[in-house]
């Protein structure tokens, strides 16, 4: 290969093939940089040798495919090149093949400026030749392997599912496959195999695995592919803590191909508390929590200050940001985007003049340093005039839900706006990325769709409720379609693990009771009718014996791509789609025939129609 030679093979007879990366002609001698996925090797072509070579030396261009057969040299002191592994030797040519011809590419892979990234995609097979792409590549194929080998030495199998099947609800569409031998019927891809999995458990598979292939038609949204992959698995009989901790230790084994130690068992916090705390269900633990300050002002400070005294004041801390300008305080106001009902005082050196002391009493709650920065969001008082009026209604909740999760978008925004201003997420101690994992556990079960105004499965409908909460579910239809319904407070046996506020995976127990699993179907407003259309098969398999089971999926792209510190998942995947949904090198997708149209008894309406 051309990265492997070195000194001490000075003298032997070696063989390169590869790309032409580079060729220098001083006349007498042309200079080959020869290059194939493992690095390059110089080959020199001396006029006075060997005329013949020379000549056809002249003749390489740019990503010609060679071989070069020669003999390596120790190179000279002052010609030794100490920025590659091969730059102490050189091989001198005896024969030379041009084993094809290229035409010049639109870009090169040993360019250092990159091409915009339309045409890496175009070209992808001369943007997949790059070190860094060939790196990638090489790196997820380690992560999965010791993924692979990790469960395997647990006990798990890998089994495969099928990709033409019928829908998976997963909160997206499905991308649809038209039957020919059944014209008007259809396939649906995967969103994910979860139903194969649970079935695979009331086959007595005990424990699955799958490094598999999803299909998500969502709304365009950057950096999301319509297939991706994930690492799957389910087992029976688990508590949550024992499928996090084979979670644990396949991310660790992933992590050591890139050479990172993780620190298990990761903490773990109820979605309550992230909330509370951070404002966001998948909090970001490289910063400070939020503090609730509502303690440190007086009934006249609320009344002045146009705040809801019923509602969470929020105080963000961000550490060392130092002494904000005018100006730079002014950029903090477009970073809100809370809406109506959550209200921001970013200038908090006023607040400290008008209110010193409960200006004191925050900055004593959050620990903070005379040069953090210190933000408060606190509820509109015109919001929320009655809802402790009468109890506590559910409506309370939900403005408490809004005020946190404004102060928690905040928080991360002001944090990645001023990330570099003060390191913030910089490595600690001698690690080279501070890697913060987390389980956030206990979700709501349910979710309101405020379009389709119903409660909607907040994870999928296969998730299992905690005990405590399955009286809540028996609202049948009617709590459907009622947003202040009990299934609000229903919480959930479902899991997602995060790092550095990213979510890297979710998964549940999952309901083996077939009376339960009706119950969900109808809270999620399916007549008996339509769950039986559509899950029937599952229902009733769920009665013939079905063990307790759970289980959860990650997203692998995203795991490579943090390890290999990429920017976008399109990185780390070999042949990726654009953020429509496009694969530009292949043109897909395109119209067919209208033979194949008619075989398949499809007839395309016009746009308008
Ligand atoms: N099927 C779920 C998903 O793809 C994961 C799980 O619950 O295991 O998100």
């Amino acid at each position: 290969m051309c990265g492997v030679l070195r000194s001490s093979d000075a003298g032997k007879k070696a063989v390169l093939m590869g790309w032409v990366n580079r060729r220098r002609d001083l006349g007498n001698l042309v200079f080959i940089d020869v290059r194939d996925r493992t690095g390059v090797t110089q080959v020199v072509c001396n006029k006075e040798l060997n005329p013949a070579i020379h000549e056809k030396a002249s003749r390489l261009r740019n990503e010609y495919v060679i071989a070069a057969i020669g003999t390596v040299k120790q190179r000279e002191p002052n010609t030794i090149n100490r920025n590659i592994p091969t730059g102490e030797i050189e091989l001198v040519a005896e024969e030379l093949r041009i084993l094809n011809e290229a035409k010049q590419p639109p870009f090169l892979p040993g360019d250092t400026v990159l091409p915009n990234e339309e045409l890496r995609l175009k070209y992808r097979y001369i943007d997949l030749r790059r070190d860094a792409m060939q790196f990638n590549l090489e790196l997820r194929h380690k992560v999965a392997i010791a993924i692979r080998s990790y469960l395997s030495s647990q006990g798990f199998f890998e089994i495969e599912t099928p990709f033409m099947t019928r829908s998976t609800p997963e909160g997206a569409r499905d991308y649809l496959v038209p039957s020919r031998v059944q014209p008007g019927s259809f396939y649906a891809l995967p969103q994910s195999p979860q139903l194969f999995k649970q079935i695979l458990m009331i086959s007595g598979c005990d424990k699955y695995f799958q490094i598999v292939r999803c299909f998500r038609d969502e709304d365009l949204r950057a950096d999301r592919q319509p297939e991706f992959t994930q690492i799957d698995l389910e087992m029976s009989y688990p508590q949550p803590e024992r499928v996090w901790e084979v979670v644990e230790g396949f991310l660790s084994a992933a992590f050591k191909t890139a050479g990172y130690e993780i620190k298990t068992p990761f903490p773990r916090m109820s979605y309550d508390e992230a909330i509370r705390l951070y404002g966001s269900d998948k909090p970001d633990m490289r910063l400070p929590a939020m503090n609730d300050v509502r303690e440190a002002f007086t009934a006249e400070n609320f009344q002045a200050l146009a705040v809801n005294p019923n509602l969470p004041v929020m105080a963000i801390r961000i550490p060392k940001v130092g002494e904000l300008s005018r100006k730079e305080r002014d950029e903090i106001k477009p970073l809100f985007t809370g809406k109506g009902n959550a209200k921001l005082f970013e200038d908090f050196k006023r607040l400290e003049k008008s209110f010193p002391d409960s200006a004191a009493k925050i900055r004593a709650k959050s620990s903070a340093e005379t040069d953090d920065l210190i933000v408060i969001v606190a509820g509109d008082d015109k919001l929320a005039e009655h809802p402790s009026e009468g109890g506590v209604k559910p409506e309370v909740k939900q403005h408490d839900h809004a005020v946190y999760t404004a102060a928690g978008l905040l928080r991360v925004a002001l944090a990645q706006k001023y990330a570099s201003r003060h390191r913030l997420f910089e490595k600690t101690g001698n690690a080279s990325v501070d890697f913060r994992f987390l389980w956030v556990t206990d979700f709501p079960m349910f979710e309101w769709d405020e379009e389709g105004k119903r409660w909607a499965a907040a994870h999928h409908p296969f998730t299992s409720p905690h005990e405590r909460d399955m009286e809540k579910l028996s609202g049948g239809l009617d709590a459907a379609e009622d947003p202040n319904s009990p299934l609000a407070a229903v919480r959930a046996l479902a899991y997602d693990v995060v790092l550095n506020g990213t979510e890297l995976g979710s998964g549940s127990i999952r309901i083996h009771r077939q009376d339960i699993q009706r119950k969900i179907f109808h809270a999620l407003g399916m007549t008996e009718d339509e769950a039986r259309a559509r899950f029937g098969f599952f229902l009733e398999a769920l009665e013939y014996g079905t063990p307790p089971h759970g289980g959860i999926a990650l997203g692998l792209d995203r795991i490579v791509m943090i390890l290999a510190g990429a920017e976008s998942l399109r990185e780390v995947i070999p042949f990726p789609k654009t953020a429509r949904a496009v694969d530009l090198m292949v043109d897909a997708p395109t119209p067919v025939s209208e033979a194949q149209l008619k075989e398949l008894g499809i007839q395309i309406r016009k746009a308008r129609e």
